[in-house]
């Protein structure tokens, strides 16, 4: 037999699994602790990544000596920006570390104080119940999920509801961007029921009851020590989009889409003087450092449609958000940065890279971007490709889109759709950039997969009950096969056969007799007669009813059911059988 010739890519990285599986991601080798850390290949003609960190811009006073620096004396640290710097690890990096087994503690101090990583934790969310995560190109890539009370719609307890149905489906942080009813309670209150780390855009709370051209540096820095002493994680400071940026937005089709962006552009021309959010950094530095806020830079020019992508505007916007990352740095803050918006699919690799560039590897957190604009009430969907892009480029964080984007408040369903679209985007990045053991839990559902065990199938799946739903409506749980090829099509089931695989059967099997198992249950029959109308609430608890029905709980097969069978397993019997039978 003659050997593939082609080139193994992936042997340069050669895993994504701790295990060991072969072939590897196509990305660059991991390289943590330098710019090209978990990185895709680049195109011609991206930028070069920044040969700065934030290391380049430490505060006055400050020196570097060997690995880390020494502060002027009686300085406190107080941000994780600051403790690692000094070289502390922090019970907050290790927190991340575990949640990150690829990353040791050290790893993780050390990707901080070069900016390329942010453990967004105010000190007093940190005497709630909030448990730190890291977001950067050295962790695996997160979500967040949006929601909060419109004028028109929700309130507190939705909004709260709201935020336990994002964390179960996956979301790692929550941005609470209410703009009706009572903020400071709802704020409050998701902030105390939160593990993840809340994020607010302050400008929203600092114009209700007042008009946008009333809005002073007072009234800004008041509202911002208000929610840091709430204890809001991270704030979106929209301090990029400048009077100089304005001209540049009058040929768009869509104009300025962002609503902190569409103010502050208001207040400017109103009052003839430049964005106050920018006059004003160095205070709001103070506050945010004070709390170990974290800034989200926000992107007040981002396109709104496709056709404004990648224009003056936006990324003239993008080098005033990298001059005011090395002034943030240079006060001992913590930064990210943000990201489009709706972007053609060849466009974002040039996004990301550039970012990476002029921000010197501070983190970029995108929404989407959307790769179409004209598939309202899919843009979860025009999203998470552009997402997929966005993360394997250089994202460090993703911003849902739900199926109500450009539509109205998502309600709870569209926050699950949201966050699977998300869950998939960032997860296929993941793998894609050979993180270790990002691939394990792939593999894991594979090898379910080829073992026709479909309890563990179902188990594993990242919405176990929905594709538990799905099947059922065809077929019943535990036939060798299923309702897609039928048996004598089922290529898993033939190969398994032809190669005389572990096939793993239940005690009492009988090949060549298809056990027909039970009829749907009742509940199985409502999921599958209400598909797409059912409530989330209400799937879940018919679907606990079925399996209960089929015996799940207490381990209960039909013996036509395969079992898992280990990998070491396979091969050994694959080795010794399919070896065999090929010798004559
Ligand atoms: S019937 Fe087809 S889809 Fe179903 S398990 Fe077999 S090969 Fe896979």
């Amino acid at each position: 037999m003659t050997e593939p010739t082609l080139p193994l890519r992936g042997a340069a990285n050669p895993s994504t699994s701790r295990a060991g599986t072969s072939p590897g991601s196509f990305s660059n080798p991991a390289d943590i602790g330098g710019p090209l850390t978990f990185s895709s290949p680049d195109t011609p003609g991206m930028p070069e990544p920044s040969a700065k960190t934030a290391w380049d811009f430490l505060p006055d006073g400050w020196r570097r000596e060997g690995k880390f620096a020494t502060a002027p004396a009686g300085f406190e640290a107080v941000t994780q920006l600051e403790f690692a710097r000094l070289g502390v690890v922090t019970p907050e990096m290790r927190r991340v570390a575990e949640r990150e087994p690829h990353l040791t503690p050290e790893q993780v101090r050390d990707e901080v104080a070069a900016g390329r990583l942010v453990i967004p934790a105010n000190k007093v969310h940190l005497k709630y119940a909030l448990d730190p995560m890291g977001i950067g190109r050295g962790t695996r890539t997160k979500i967040n999920a949006n929601m909060g009370a419109s004028p028109i719609s929700s309130s507190t307890d939705e909004e709260v509801e709201k935020l336990q149905w994002a964390v179960r489906w996956g979301a790692d942080t929550v941005m609470d961007l209410s703009t009706g009813g009572d903020l400071d309670a709802c704020r409050m209150a998701i902030v105390r029921a939160a593990r993840v780390p809340i994020g607010t855009v302050p400008i929203y709370s600092m114009i209700i009851g007042r008009k946008i051209e009333d809005l002073d540096e007072e009234l800004i820095l008041d509202e911002l020590r208000r929610q840091a002493e709430q204890g809001v994680d991270y704030f979106t400071i929209h301090a990029g989009l400048i009077r100089t940026h304005l001209p540049l937005v009058k040929d768009r089709l869509i104009g300025i889409v962002s609503r902190g962006g569409s103010l502050l552009a208001k207040w400017m021309l109103q009052h003839g003087k430049d964005n106050p959010m920018y006059t004003a950094f160095d205070r709001i530095c103070d506050i945010v450092r004070e709390f170990d806020i974290t800034f989200s830079l926000g992107d007040g020019l981002r396109p709104g449609g496709l056709a404004d992508a990648s224009d003056r505007a936006q990324l003239g916007e993008l080098q005033t958000l990298a001059e005011l990352t090395e002034h943030a740095w240079r006060r001992g803050c913590q930064v990210m940065i943000e990201g489009p918006g709706h972007v053609p699919f060849d466009q974002i690799e040039y996004n990301m890279k550039l970012q990476r560039t002029l921000c010197h590897g501070a983190p970029f957190y995108v929404l989407g971007p959307l790769v179409t604009d004209v598939f309202p009430g899919y843009d979860h969907i025009t999203s998470c490709i552009g997402a997929t892009a966005a993360a394997y480029h250089g994202a460090a964080m993703l911003c849902y889109v739900t199926p109500k984007e450009h539509l109205g408040l998502p309600k709870k369903d569209d926050v699950k759709q949201g966050c699977i679209a998300y869950k998939i985007a960032a997860h296929a990045a993941d793998v894609a950039l050979g993180i270790p053991g990002s691939r394990d839990w792939d593999d894991e559902l594979t090898r379910a997969r080829a073992a026709l065990n479909w309890e563990r199938h179902f188990d594993l799946a990242f919405d176990s009950d929905t594709a538990r739903a799905l099947h059922d409506e065809d077929l019943d749980v535990d036939t060798d096969f299923c309702a897609m090829c039928g048996h004598d099509w089922c290529a898993v089931r033939i190969s398994k056969e032809i190669v005389e695989f572990a096939s793993g059967k239940a005690e009492g099997f009988i090949r060549d007799r298809v056990v027909k198992t039970p009829a749907l249950s009742p509940e199985q029959q409502e999921i599958l007669a209400q598909r797409g109308v059912l409530a989330p609430e209400e799937l879940h608890r018919l679907a606990s009813k079925t399996k209960q029905a089929v015996g799940v709980e207490i381990g209960a097969k039909a013996s036509c059911h395969s079992d898992y069978v280990a990998s070491d397993d396979a091969r050994k019997l694959q080795h010794e059988k399919l070896v065999t039978l090929r010798v004559p």
